[in-house]
């Protein structure tokens, strides 16, 4: 993403629009953003660069449909969230491609990961409306009973990052509509195509216009503006850890609600008692899926000492073999980062590693493709560090870059897994019950997996601690989010 132009400056071609009170629609200010194809690092497209005047707009279709909305019935919005949800997946295809195309990712994750998982979203929150009720508290000896309302808050913001492009933008969208608020919303600029698509789906499933508002453009600007509106009540964003506090300062004075999730740099714990065979599969995966471009990615491997070599060897072999490649060949495993800005610093960071001594096991090179020598390929990368202290164990690399080290005791690496400034989610690697237990208690995390990683339920609270956010998502925490709870007291 670069390059501001004015629409005269620029051929009509690929360019996305604003989705404003159900029409698409040109920034006022006129202005465009370039749209970078990963696969082959060429402009494919424009998208508007939107200003403070196109979140007014957005702010006002978004008031001026609350007022029905937050009166539809809660069967009649399920209806349309499930509507949504079942369109998205009759446009599988078409939206994996585009996610694909847009991001760098391999077309078949979109297809298995990306996509699906949008469509659940609504289904998910469509379903779980039906079900959401509030407290009551009689008050007894005392003649009276309280009960709680959950009220919708009116108009929020949703903002959401470039790695799981539509799969974020709809976690946050879904259970906001859901509970009767409606929505200005803005994706990542590096990614803007699947957002902008499924204004046209919403159209089709019946959502009310103004229920939900997509702005393009850039965080500085269009974000901002969502985060400084006084009369967005509540943010909910998804993104980088800098630009969550930058967002905490804005909102703060102004009272908003704010959910923050927020970067990672999450421990993969493997013990010698672990099914080996299944660890090493997952531990793959784990790293490298996405382009280790996941928030919840185990880029900090630790491995228990007797075992150490043996996972070494096969880990590398096994990294080794996977297939940087074009986003649509089918046998890809590792497609393109996200964009130019994004693999220049994750090579930093191979850079940084090797002066602090870190050994480069495999990987840590641009790969050229053939035709498409400008995509932004990196191969996937083990760096082998003598200490957690290391910048490659500290800071967010967010790309296909893992370390390895080994532990003695679990003393030992608990301390490890627990001195960084994040706190999203661990990953452990155990049979052992009591070990399992007194780990889960004690990791300074949101999320621990137990044997397995990234197997959502969407029922489950989500989000981090310490630099990784705060608040949670999911189920009915969404739901309780993007709610105000109001207590009545009758005394009778
Ligand atoms: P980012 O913070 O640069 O951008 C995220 C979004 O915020 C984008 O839409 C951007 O335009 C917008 N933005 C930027 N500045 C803003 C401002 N001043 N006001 C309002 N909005 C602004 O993050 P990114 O590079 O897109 O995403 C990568 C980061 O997201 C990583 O740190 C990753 O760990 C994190 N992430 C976290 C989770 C989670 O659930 N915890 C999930 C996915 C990604």
């Amino acid at each position: 993403m670069a390059n501001r132009k004015k629409q005269d400056e620029i051929p009509a071609f690929a360019r996305i629009q604003n989705y404003i009170n159900g029409q698409y629609e040109n920034p006022s200010s006129n202005e465009w953003l370039d749209n970078y194809c990963p696969a082959n690092g060429e402009v494919y497209g424009q998208i508007p660069n939107s200003s403070k005047e196109d979140v007014e707009n957005a702010y006002t279709a978004a008031k001026s449909a609350f007022k029905q909305w937050s009166q539809t019935t809660l069967e009649e919005r399920s209806r349309i969230l499930i509507k949504i949800s079942e369109l998205l997946e009759e446009n599988l295809h078409r939206f994996a491609e585009a996610e694909s195309k847009d991001n760098g990712k391999p077309v078949a994750l979109a297809k298995e990961v990306d996509i699906p998982r949008a469509a659940s979203n609504f289904r998910f929150f469509g379903n779980a409306i039906t079900q959401f009720a509030s407290e009551s508290h009689e008050s007894v000896g005392q003649d009276a009973i309280n009960f709680t309302l959950r009220q919708p808050i009116g108009v929020v913001g949703c903002i959401s990052p470039w790695n799981l492009p539509l799969y974020l933008f709809t976690w946050k969208i879904a259970p906001a509509i859901a509970a009767g608020n409606c929505v200005v919303a803005k994706p990542s600029e590096v990614t803007p195509v699947t957002a902008f698509l499924l204004g046209e789906i919403c159209t089709e499933a019946g959502l009310p216009k103004g229920v939900l508002n997509i702005v393009h453009g850039l965080g500085t600007s269009t974000g901002q503006a969502i985060v400084e509106h006084p009369d967005i009540k509540a943010i909910s964003f998804t993104g980088g850890t800098a630009t969550g506090a930058h967002i905490a300062k804005v909102a703060a004075p102004l009272f908003k609600k704010l959910s923050l999730e927020l970067g990672g740099k999450n421990p993969n714990i493997i013990f010698s008692d672990c099914e080996y065979q299944d660890m090493l599969e997952t531990t793959v995966r784990s790293s490298f899926a996405n382009q280790g471009q996941i928030c919840l990615c185990g880029s900090r491997i630790f491995v228990e000492a007797p075992i150490y070599e043996k996972f070494k060897n096969d880990f590398v072999a096994k990294v080794k073999a996977l297939k940087v490649g074009h986003p649509s060949d089918d046998s890809t495993k590792i497609g393109a980062l996200v964009s130019k800005a994004h693999l220049e610093k994750v090579m930093t960071y191979i850079k940084i590693a090797k002066t602090e001594n870190g050994k480069i096991l495999c990987g840590g090179n641009k790969v050229v493709l053939k035709n498409y020598e400008n995509g932004y390929y990196l191969e996937p990368t083990v760096i082998e560090v003598g200490s957690n202290n290391c910048r490659a164990n500290q800071e967010e690399i967010f790309g296909p870059v893992v370390t390895i080290m080994p532990f003695e005791s679990e003393d030992e690496v608990l301390e490890m897994a627990n001195s960084v400034k994040y706190g999203l989610s661990a990953t452990l690697w155990t049979n052992d019950l009591k070990r399992t237990m007194r780990m889960s208690n004690q990791l300074q995390v949101g999320i621990v997996w137990v044997n397995t990683w990234m197997m959502r339920d969407l029922r489950t609270p989500f989000g981090g601690i310490k630099a990784s956010g705060v608040g949670r998502e999911g189920g009915f925490e969404a739901l309780r989010f993007f709610t105000e709870a109001k207590n009545v007291c009758i005394k009778y």
